[in-house]
Parts: C-alpha cells; structure tokens; sequence
C-alpha cells in the first residue's frame, strides 16, 4: 500500500496532495524498471533495504494476486560465474538465512530441471523460490487510480519548485501542509537542498541499459542472476522478462552526467554535468569503491559482444546476433554518495527535517519494498512530524 493509504487509514479525513512533475507517474524509476520482486538476500542483515525488502515483496504479491494484477511466481536462480563468486556462494546464503529468505543450495541437476537453459560450469547454485515477477507500470497505475477515486488529489505536471517546512511550492502557488514528504526519485536530494537541508552526500546517478532477444518465441522460466561482487553496490547483467514473455538482458551500470540521461546527451544540465564529471574523474583517479573495476567491466558493456560473454556464464545459446537492434529499456538509479566515507551510500536514507520527511537513495530494492516502506515512514517519522 502506498503512503498515502496507510496515512488516509490513520487520518480518514485528512486531504492528501501527491504532486508529479509528469503527466503519469511512471515516467521515472517505477515506470522502468525490471518488476522483479526481490526477495532481500542480497542486502547486509539489519540494513532498511534487507527488512523492508522482505516485508514489502510480500505485500505486493499480496496486491497483485488480491487485485488479479499479472505476477509471474517464477524463482530466481543466482549461478557463480567465476572461482570468485563460488567462494561467495556461502556468504550469499548465509546473509539471505540471516534476512529471513527461504534460500536453497542447489546442484547440476535441480539447476537443469529449474531452467533447463542455465549455464552449469561451476555446478552448484543457490534457489530462491519466492522471487516473483509483477508488471510496475501496471501496479502503479492500479494504484494511483485507486487513490484517485478514494479522493486523494493527485496533481500531475505539477512540479515541486521550492519547499520551506511545510510550506511547498507550486506553479498552482504555495500550500501550507501537516506533514510533507519528499519520495521525488532522481530529485530528491534537490528537492531536499531546496527545503533547506545541509546534505552530506553528493548525487551520482547510473544508467541501467537492457537489450531484448529478439526471437519472440525465446522463453525463461526463471530469472537467472549471477552471484554478485558484494564489494560492488550492483548485481550484475542478469535475465529479466515481462507478461507476454519477452526476454531482457542487462542491466548496465554506467555512471552518466545526468538526472534524466535516457538517451545520448538528452537530460544534462551542463552545471551539474560538469560537476558531476569531474566528481567521476576524480573518483576513478582514487579507484573510490572499486570504481575503476567497474568501469573496466561496463566498458565491456557498450558492445553486444561484451553483454553476450557476460551473459554465457548464466545461460547457454545466446549470441550477440540473437539481440534486438536497439535497447529495449533504460532506467536510472538514484545513487547518493558519501564523500566523507567515500563510498555510494548502501542503504535507504530517510532525513527529517522542519515538519517534512525526505527520502534519498531510493535504489533497488525500493520497488519491491514501496509497501512495507510506506508503513515504515508513516510509524516512524511521520507520527512525529505530524503538528
Ligand atoms: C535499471 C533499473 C532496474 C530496476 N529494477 C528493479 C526491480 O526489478 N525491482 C525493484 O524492486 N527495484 C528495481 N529498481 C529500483 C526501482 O526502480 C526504484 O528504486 C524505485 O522505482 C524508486 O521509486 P521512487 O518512487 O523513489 O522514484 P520514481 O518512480 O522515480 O518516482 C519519483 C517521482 O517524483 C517525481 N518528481 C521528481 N522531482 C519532482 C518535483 N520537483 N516535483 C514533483 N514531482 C517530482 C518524478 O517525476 C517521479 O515520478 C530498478 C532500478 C533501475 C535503475
């Protein structure tokens, strides 16, 4: 349930306002990204991402299935595709056990019978059967229209341009607010500095690129991850699909010099472009949190080529050839960096300040967690907050 569900249940006569800069409201991060429900193995115990993950993947399978939304129960496979990765292969399950996740050990041949596709070389995997796929734009738009005819007021193209307590400004002019909560994605920390808030960390977005295969009739079963570099804040190129079957792969990780950068120099502010390459030059010059690993990896990425041989460590029999000639999807993580502990910062971080609540670093697993997310703002900020 979103925020402004769990509030209206506490506060039945209370007036919600949602603000959208867009005219939908899946024009960003919910909009585009993979719809995989994660089920929070991958997250340090203890952290907001590994909790919130595990409660909310199970409250939106609940709303998929409550609202007969698409939700595909297709597990998730996550395969070693190096020594390296199969010396983490323990650590993985251990730290899956720790956040509560029903993980298996598996060998060759359950692999085989799970997705008879799986690339088996290092023979062994771990299983998670819970992992679900829904459609995000599908669940988002359910929601908002929800919300809509139980009378919140959602107001789209209607951009946040300054906040100050909890007074928040519009070009419909200025309202005076209760509570304020700013969940504004690529923005936030803008929209937060803009609140007036002294913020430590310093905004690096990444573009998360995926190809389709371009034979219609090729099918997964499963989703098929591989075992991740827990030094690096990402997962991996890995398999994705939708409700009609289609087959993704991806996604890159290229840090890039715009909030909005889909597609070539579209979406960069040349203020912050600057600030924002010369940040990298000098993070890469450090090899800040493995960042020259990285770069070294997503160079590797611009090719076809280069995704394939990613790819061949998971599954068998894709070729550059079998991709479809442009991408298929593009997202962006709104990655917030600490530069005093010079590091991408981890976690969900969530900052009170002057009656208004603000959510930074709304990264993966944010999709799967919305839910448990939105209880978590409400009880523990939110009560506060409230004058
Ligand atoms: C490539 C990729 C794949 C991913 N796959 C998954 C996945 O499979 N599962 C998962 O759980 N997570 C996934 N994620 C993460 C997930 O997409 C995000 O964590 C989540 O969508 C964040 O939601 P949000 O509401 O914070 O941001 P958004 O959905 O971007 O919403 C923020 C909204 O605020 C609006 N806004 C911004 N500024 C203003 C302003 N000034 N005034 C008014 N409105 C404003 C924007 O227009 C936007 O609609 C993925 C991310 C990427 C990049």
């Amino acid at each position: 349930m979103t925020l402004a569900d769990t509030w209206r249940q506490r506060h039945p006569t209370a007036r919600i306002v949602i603000f959208e800069k867009e005219a939908s409201s899946i024009a960003h991060g919910t909009g585009r990204n993979s719809g995989v429900l994660h089920s929070g193995i991958y997250y340090g115990s203890g952290s907001l991402r590994a909790r919130l993950c595990v409660e909310g993947q199970a409250l939106m399978k609940a709303y998929a299935e409550t609202h007969g939304l698409w939700l595909d129960p297709c597990g998730k496979l996550l395969v070693p595709t190096s020594e390296s990765a199969l010396q983490t292969l323990p650590l993985l399950l251990e730290r899956g056990q720790a956040n509560g996740v029903t993980v298996e050990r598996v060998d060759r041949q359950t692999m085989l019978a799970l997705e008879p596709r799986v690339e088996t070389r290092y023979g062994e995997a771990l299983w998670i059967a819970s992992t679900s796929v829904v459609n995000p734009k599908e669940i988002a738009v359910h929601l908002a229209t929800r919300l809509a005819n139980a009378g919140v007021s959602l107001r789209y193209s209607t951009p946040v341009l300054g906040m100050s307590g909890r007074q928040v400004t519009t070009p419909e002019g200025v309202i005076e607010a209760g509570v304020v909560v700013n969940a504004a994605g690529l923005y936030a920390d803008r929209v937060a500095t803009a609140a007036g808030l002294q913020l430590l960390y310093s905004f690096q977005p990444f573009k998360g690129k995926y190809w389709m295969h371009r034979d219609p009739a090729f099918r997964l079963r499963r989703l098929v991850y591989p075992i991740p570099d827990l030094n690096l804040p990402f997962l991996g190129v890995h398999t994705a699909h939708n409700a009609q079957g289609q087959v993704f792969f991806g996604p890159s990780s290229t840090p890039i010099l715009g909030r909005e950068n889909y597609r070539g120099l579209a979406g960069i502010e040349l203020g912050e472009g600057v600030r924002l390459a010369l940040g990298l030059a000098k993070k890469l010059l450090l090899n800040t949190n493995g960042l020259r690993q990285l770069a070294w990896r997503e160079a590797k990425l611009l090719t076809k080529a280069g995704v394939a041989s990613e790819l061949a460590g998971l599954i068998r029999g894709v070729a550059p050839s079998d991709f479809s000639e442009s991408l298929a999807k593009v997202g962006i993580r709104s990655q917030i960096f600490d530069p005093k502990a010079k590091q991408l910062v981890n976690d969900f971080v969530i900052l009170e300040q002057d009656g208004a609540v603000h959510i930074l670093n709304a990264i993966s697993p944010a999709f799967t967690a919305s839910f448990a997310f939105a209880r978590y703002v409400s009880d523990q900020f939110l009560t506060t907050t409230l004058r």
